[in-house]
């Protein structure tokens, strides 16, 4: 089998036998069409290398084809490529009880691996419902759960919404956005958002609550310090259970701890993992309390490639280099770098609105007036594709695109944000 690498032929190709419906978040005018990646770097057709501050929206974790996790997925490959749910084997029960150990202690936590984000967040709610006997459940506006099924529903941006009849039950309250959110930068009226909500839009007891850590897709929006704590009560006293979507923040991401709850000082009751869990393999997991579980074990639940030997080989990898390599340490500092940098650029520039975000997952929202704070699409976009052009891949997100995405791999080092940092601002004195 032999592939033809040739620029413009990869772009006919794509546009004559892929479907227009798979869209390329990047929207560069000249698209970057990748050949191969190593750890923290993307290289072109033409061996040309990026630093990749986008790896696919976090789905790269610790690096890509990082060795430990190649050769764990290789082995497994020689060994065997079966879809096990059937049957019994070692390999993800292993990583399931690896995955376990990573959770806060005291609770008696199992874990159910599906194949991707949207189907893990709808098990997710599924569990909920049926543990509670109740339907509704409370999203965020501004969210991103999935692109299809009741995960497209809890997903709160218009452009991830079709235009077709909604799974019922799902709910949106104000998201706690500090920096344009309708209550301003204060957690109380959010809350108490949610009791009204829970009081006006539901029969007054719901299956649940889902939330981001830090929502990602929606712009890099941090979940204030107090707010978890408080949304978690809430939702609690209405008899539901508090589901955490950690397919963006957790895996050692935010550099102090391993799951973005943790700094929240909360204990979800279901944790969504995707992404980084399988550092490019395919694979995800909910992590719940046993006896949610069990609520629905009466009928079994599986899929076919769920629990797959390889990502299972993969994702025991990915925890073991998290720890082996202290790649939580190095997200700190090279988080704390890039922060000191843009911190300083946002001084510099008057269109740049907002930095934020934990460890190294960071926004820089750019605005046209810093007082009226209307967004500046066209000014991110122009940034994103000079940095482009100047060998660094950033993201963009906010139901604008105005915000410029920075999530590399997290084995991205102090020298890597260095460079990040310059590029940025040599893209800002181009505007
Ligand atoms: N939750 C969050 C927070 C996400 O960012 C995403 C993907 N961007 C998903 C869920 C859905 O994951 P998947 O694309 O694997 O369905």
């Amino acid at each position: 089998i032999t592939t033809d690498w040739d620029y413009q032929a990869t772009l006919a190709r794509r546009h004559r036998y892929m479907s227009p419906s798979l869209g390329t978040f990047t929207a560069f005018s000249k698209p970057v069409v990748l050949k191969r990646a190593r750890m923290q770097y993307v290289y072109d057709e033409n061996d040309r290398k990026y630093l990749d501050c986008l790896a696919q929206n976090l789905c790269i974790s610790v690096g890509h084809c990082h060795p430990l996790v190649n050769r764990e997925a290789k082995k497994q490959i020689d060994e065997m490529v079966h879809c096990t749910t059937m049957y019994y084997q070692a390999v993800p029960a292993h990583f399931a009880e690896e995955l376990v150990a990573t959770m806060p202690a005291g609770e008696d936590w199992v874990v159910h691996f599906v194949n991707s984000g949207a189907e893990a967040n709808d098990l997710a709610l599924l569990m909920a419902r049926l543990y509670t006997h109740n339907y509704e459940i409370l999203s965020l506006r501004n969210s991103f759960h999935g692109l299809q099924g009741p995960a497209m529903t809890m997903t709160g941006i218009k452009t991830c919404r079709q235009s077709i009849p909604s799974d019922g039950g799902v709910v949106h309250v104000h998201n706690p956005d500090q920096y344009r959110g309708v209550f301003g930068a204060t957690v109380d009226p959010y809350v108490n958002e949610i009791d009204i909500t829970i009081n006006s839009s539901t029969p007054g007891q719901v299956a649940g609550f889902i939330v981001e850590p830090i929502q990602g897709f929606g712009g890099v929006i941090p979940m204030p310090d107090t707010y978890l704590a408080k949304a978690f009560a809430q939702v609690r006293a209405a008899g539901g259970v508090c589901i955490v979507d950690e397919v963006q923040t957790g895996f050692g991401r935010m550099g102090s701890h391993m799951w973005g709850f943790e700094s929240h000082g909360v204990t979800p009751d279901i944790v969504v993992m995707a992404k980084g869990i399988g550092n490019g393999y395919p694979l995800a997991a909910v992590v719940a309390k046993r006896e949610i579980a069990e609520a629905m074990a009466k009928k079994k639940f599986f899929n076919t490639y769920g629990s797959n030997p390889v990502s299972c080989a993969a994702g025991r990898a990915v925890l073991r280099v998290i720890a082996d390599d202290d790649l939580m340490g190095n997200v700190i500092e090279a988080g704390d770098l890039l922060e000191s940098r843009m911190i300083a650029l946002k001084e510099k520039y008057s269109f740049i609105g907002d930095f934020r975000g934990r460890g190294l997952m960071r926004g820089i929202e750019f605005v046209k007036d810093r007082t009226t704070r209307e967004s500046a699409p066209e000014e991110a976009a122009m940034v994103a594709e000079l940095n482009k052009d100047n060998g660094l891949i950033v993201g963009r997100g906010g139901v604008h695109g105005n915000i410029i995405r920075i999530n590399p791999p997290i084995c991205a080092t102090k020298d890597d944000m260095q460079f990040a940092a310059e590029v940025i601002e040599h893209s800002c004195s181009r505007i």
